[in-house]
């Protein structure tokens, strides 16, 4: 009974502030200069002196700075740790029955994978994710029973590949509507999970399946979407009630022009999609924010596939990934300006730097 009244109280709260605040925020995230950057001497355009007030800079040439404002601002020197202690929040809420999307976003090269999946040693949000939920599932064993299983899709060139089959089939797959409100994609594998190796072995065998196929692994995972699901049944032991959310944790395909010159035949091709597919997500979360009557959810597989997850009560976290260098300045400035209409909150005209 405590842990509903308390359940009780965070719903109230989450709604009050939603009213506020609206559910989607956007953390940016700089990556360091790499080794390349370094002996290149490219030097840093992004200034973190306001980034704990969630304030950027950007140096876009001679003395002038443009201002973005986000949610959280991550600086080269904050860790996976701090990363995950301001997303945590919102991922728990799925053990509260909220269906919850986390997305990176970024140009090739921004750390979207390393936020994302991390490193064995230095593990990301996913991993860190589920450990959390167990952690937290078995804190409320007494009052609740959570069953937790994960599927892995990518999406590429607007088709659907489910990353655990053990055998591909020839049939397409499509996203459904199961129910009223409920989409999902029938026939994908949904793995049952009870422990953290487990979890770790399904992570790994969706990477290993991503490769299949592909001559270069690293480009193929520029170019497609990889998203995890983790499906939560709850049941209340007390008073028997039962709910089900999921919780999308999707690396996005880069968000990089390509090259006018390189731009031919199946590039071509995958460019249009990705393309089209990270303006759709654009379109349907900042149609959410501004409270917009039609949600433009079908002109895309990634957010087709996530319409029951984006909206609604659910709640949306995406961190915007960038470059320092002044190299990249162009997709910076591209990506920033992405998300600050994602967010759907404008700032006024670039302020000259004192
Ligand atoms: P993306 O998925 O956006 O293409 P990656 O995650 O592959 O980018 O990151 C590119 C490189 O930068 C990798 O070698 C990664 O380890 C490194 N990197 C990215 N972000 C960070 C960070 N915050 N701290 C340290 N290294 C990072």
């Amino acid at each position: 009974l405590k842990y509903s009244e308390e359940q009780a109280k965070r719903k109230k709260l989450h709604n009050q502030i939603q009213e506020a605040k609206g559910n989607i925020r956007v953390f940016c995230r700089c990556r360091p200069l790499s080794k390349e950057e370094i002996s290149a001497r490219y030097s840093t355009v992004v200034d973190f002196d306001a980034a704990k007030d969630g304030d950027l800079g950007v140096l876009t040439g001679g003395s002038t700075k443009k201002h973005f404002k986000f949610d959280r601002v991550f600086t080269p020197k904050d860790d996976q740790v701090d990363v995950f202690v301001d997303a945590s929040p919102m991922v728990v809420s799925v053990l509260d029955g909220y269906n919850v999307c986390i997305f990176a976003y970024g140009q090739t090269g921004t750390g979207k994978t390393f936020t994302m999946e991390g490193t064995e040693h230095n593990r990301g949000v996913n991993y860190r994710t589920v450990e959390e939920l167990f952690k937290v599932a078995n804190e409320r064993s007494e009052t609740f029973s959570y069953s937790i299983s994960v599927s892995v899709l990518e999406v590429y060139n607007e088709q659907i590949r489910d990353l655990l089959a053990t055998s591909q089939t020839s049939k397409k797959l499509e996203v459904k509507q199961a129910s009223e409100g409920v989409h999902h994609v029938p026939g994908v594998v949904e793995a049952k999970v009870e422990n953290l190796k487990q979890v770790w072995d399904v992570l790994q065998a969706g990477s290993n399946s991503r490769a299949v196929g592909s001559n270069n692994v690293n480009e193929h995972s520029s170019r497609s979407h990889c998203m995890l699901c983790i499906m939560v049944k709850s049941k209340n032991l007390i008073t028997g009630e039962c709910t089900n959310s999921k919780l999308w944790l999707v690396d996005l395909a880069g968000s990089e022009r390509l090259a006018k010159t390189d731009v031919q035949g199946e590039r071509l091709k995958e460019a249009q999609n990705i393309n089209r597919s990270l303006s759709a997500l654009g379109d349907v979360i900042s149609a959410l924010a501004n409270k917009s009557s039609h949600i433009p959810y079908r002109n895309s597989k990634l957010t087709h596939i996530l319409q029951d997850s984006l909206g609604g009560d659910s709640k949306t976290l995406m961190f915007v990934q960038i470059s320092p260098s002044e190299n990249d300045l162009g997709e910076t400035l591209s990506s920033l300006n992405f998300a600050t209409r994602v967010r759907g909150v404008e700032l006024g005209p670039a302020k000259k730097q004192i």
